[in-house]
């Protein structure tokens, strides 16, 4: 169930389709309003969360699904 419009997660070598969004800033190079975005698979999730989280940069993880209907709207 994956073709090339399946968001994957970001996780070096994995080819899972996500399921998280994980939305981040790093205030050294990033206004704060700015907003990078990783995408996790649920397996991933705490791992990518954890990378960002000791450096201060993660703001937010939300659902995929949920991050899209935000934007939409
Ligand atoms: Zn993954």
């Amino acid at each position: 169930m994956s073709d090339e419009n399946t968001p994957i997660c970001s996780a070096k070598g994995c080819r899972t389709a996500a399921v998280w969004v994980l939305a981040w800033n790093n205030p050294k190079i990033h206004t704060p309003e700015r907003r990078k975005t990783w995408l996790a698979c649920e397996e991933h999730r705490e791992h990518l969360s954890e990378f960002l989280g000791v450096r201060g940069f993660l703001k937010d993880v939300v659902l995929l699904t949920e991050w899209e209907s935000a934007e939409r709207a």
